[in-house]
């Protein structure tokens, strides 16, 4: 692209232009020092939209089960029968890691799990009241469209119903994951037994007709094209414009150590640096109706996650305090982030950071 060309879009794009694909496309190819132009662009517009808070929310991760039925090729987490360290854990358990959430503080759990082959909908609806009964009042951010698909499966009911019944049990938002790339012809070669991209819409605009708002996700870095990105990022910004659902737009980076995928050569090492770059800047550009984006430190590293924070982003995630998706793939260092490194890094680039809870009310 043209130099020019490309200062002309950026400034269009400042003063209210909606990015087609093919412009979000030519954002995508860019090399070079122009990489800085458009993460530049990207800061301004997170300003005019979200402020100079940087935002994080104490949350904890329960991941119930990492027996799985399903084999994605980009999952280094999942257990089958019969393998080593496959862990389930019942009420208890559960209630244990609550109280220990609530003496950290935490105001959010998110559970999102394996799809153990026993589960029904009265598995994860039995799940949240443990954790509620154990933590009143605490924010519950759980499930995502494939386990709602699997719940509706394994119990013959609609999708509709189970989130109803998850509703009324206690969840509280949804995980947008299990998105990856929104593109059938790369899911199936990355997750082919996951729903497809159709499913995978009707269920998250389900939810948030139903008043359950989610997060937004894409995985990258793995065998996609920047023309599947754009088609992911169009779908994302389609459903916006509908349902208004989707509280933030989080770009996780693959990791790719331990995975199949990988293994297999199917799939690149990740992204590099400027790939990340981009993912927050175009996506902050193109989702024009989305107020947040957020940085994964999980995925890309806190420094990596800082750079994000200027360019495009506002907000750095949760504490965490307990992770084992993206270790099992083979990140490191995943565990918890402690909201005095935080603020280090926030106040480096110039900014404030604030708590904030799931919703992104402002603590
Ligand atoms: S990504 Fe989720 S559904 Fe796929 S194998 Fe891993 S745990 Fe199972």
């Amino acid at each position: 692209m043209e130099n020019k060309t490309l200062a002309v879009l950026l400034d269009d794009v400042k003063g209210g232009h909606r990015l087609s694909g093919k412009e979000a496309l030519s954002l995508f190819k860019t090399r070079g020092r122009q990489v800085w132009e458009i993460a530049e662009a990207a800061d301004v517009v997170r300003e005019n939209r979200a402020g100079n808070v940087i935002t994080y929310v104490r949350n904890q991760n329960i991941n119930v089960t990492n027996l799985c039925v399903n084999a994605c090729g980009f999952c280094g987490y999942s257990k089958k029968p019969g393998d080593e360290g496959i862990y389930f854990h019942d009420r208890a358990a559960i209630r244990k890691k609550v109280a220990l959430a609530r003496e950290r503080k935490v105001t959010e759990i998110c559970t999102v799990s394996g799809l153990h082959p026993d589960f029904t909908t009265k598995s994860y609806t039995d799940v949240y009241r443990w954790i509620h009964e154990a933590a009143p009042g605490i924010h519950l951010h759980a499930s995502n469209p494939m386990e709602v698909a699997y719940a509706a499966k394994k119990s013959k009911m609609s999708t509709v119903e189970v989130i109803e019944a998850m509703k009324e049990a206690g969840l509280n938002s949804m995980c947008g994951t299990a998105a990856e790339i929104l593109v059938d012809s790369v899911r199936k070669k990355i997750c082919r037994q996951k729903i497809p991209t159709k499913e995978w819409v009707r269920i998250i605009s389900e939810a948030h007709g139903l008043g359950i708002r989610s997060t937004a996700t894409i995985m990258y870095g793995h065998c996609e094209t920047d023309n599947d990105r754009v088609k992911h990022l169009a779908i994302l910004r389609d459903i916006q414009d509908e349902t208004s659902g989707f509280t933030e737009f989080v770009p996780l980076s693959f990791i790719h150590m331990n995975t199949p995928l990988f293994k297999a050569g199917q799939a690149r090492a990740g992204a590099t640096g400027r790939e990340d770059m981009l993912m927050v800047a175009v996506g902050r550009l193109f989702l024009d109706n989305f107020r947040n984006v957020q940085v994964s430190w999980v995925k890309e590293g806190i420094k990596m996650a800082q750079l994000g924070l200027i360019a495009g982003a506002n907000d750095l995630g949760g504490t965490v305090f307990e992770e084992s998706i993206s270790k099992g793939a083979g990140a490191t260092n995943t565990d918890y982030l402690d909201p005095a490194e935080m603020e280090r890094v926030a106040k480096d680039i110039g900014r404030k950071l604030r708590r904030r809870t799931t919703l992104y009310e402002l603590v």
